[in-house]
């Protein structure tokens, strides 16, 4: 096999709690954040830069804005990024949303360019605090969800009739009736039950064969997954316990690209896997499709 679909670590950067990675493809860049670090990057396999802008307070998610520039959801609701000037601009507070209580967490925009990104609580506690919402392209601003853990992984089937969803907290991959021209869901079903020896679920991506990609959590890998059987088709594994996202990437769209996190590992821990909180990519065999853009 060629060298280049070895697994390999891409950027030198070791996020804290790295995530978000989605690909810009007018830009022909990878976006990727990191929560705790409070940092959105760009990474440009060309040149092998990584360009990190400061946000100041936690981020949970990135997107690619139509118009230019991205978006994202941080700490205490939605916002704007422009790239060329590094400046952040909050949108009004999404309803409901506590920001002493929950912050932002993993987020996509579905096919037809709304915003959908969840939440999850700042400390664990009896009750879910979490929510999805959605960022309609008018500004308008929905909940979706209530009750949620840890609100992650989203995917679209590629009829743009079905929404994956993750709640990390629950192991599994739920699917809902989704209609692309309300963005209204409904009838929510498990699909994929997640064994507890491989780690939790956490962000997902679909390739161009309608299969979901979950990165593990405490796992160690990737997996390829039939969301049809809810069978496994594929591990990939990764030098780092905590995988935490993925995107496919490229120009043919056969890269896919994960990040990982350091965060609450022990010296020890970060000795066995001194690469935790890198960037990684590999080609997998499988191409994905590309992202939306979020429409306002
Ligand atoms: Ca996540």
């Amino acid at each position: 096999m060629a060298d280049e679909n070895v697994l390999e670590a891409v950027a030198v950067v070791r996020a804290v709690l790295g995530e978000g990675a989605i690909w810009n493809a007018p830009l022909q860049r990878l976006h990727w954040i990191d929560i705790d670090g409070q940092s959105v990057f760009t990474y440009d396999p060309a040149t092998g830069e990584n360009r990190a802008i400061d946000v100041g307070r936690m981020v949970g998610t990135v997107v690619p804005r139509a118009r230019g520039g991205l978006m994202l959801a941080v700490h205490e609701g939605f916002a704007s990024l422009d790239l060329e000037s590094g400046r952040m601009e909050l949108l009004p507070p999404p309803p409901g949303h506590d920001p002493a209580l929950v912050r932002f967490n993993d987020g996509k925009c579905d096919p037809s360019g709304r915003f959908w990104a969840g939440t999850m609580a700042l400390t664990k506690g009896p009750r879910p605090l979490g929510r999805l919402y959605r960022l309609d392209a008018d500004g308008a601003m929905q909940v979706m969800l209530r009750d949620v853990g840890t609100s992650n992984g989203l995917a679209w089937s590629l009829d743009r009739r079905t929404l994956y969803f993750i709640d990390t907290a629950l192991r599994r991959v739920d699917a809902f009736d989704y209609d692309d021209a309300t963005g209204a869901i409904a009838s929510r079903r498990t699909v994929i039950s997640i064994p507890a020896d491989m780690g939790r679920p956490d962000g997902s991506t679909i390739d161009a064969e309608g299969m979901l990609w979950v990165a593990m959590y405490e796992g160690w890998a990737v997996t390829q997954w039939n969301p049809r059987t809810g069978g496994l088709l594929q591990t990939i594994r990764l030098p780092v316990a905590r995988v935490t996202s993925c995107a496919f990437g490229g120009p043919e769209l056969d890269t896919l690209y994960l990040t990982s996190a350091r965060h609450y590992l022990s010296a020890e821990q970060l000795a066995a896997q001194p690469l935790a909180g890198c960037l990684f990519r590999v080609k997998p065999g499988a191409r994905g499709v590309p992202a939306f853009a979020y429409q306002g």
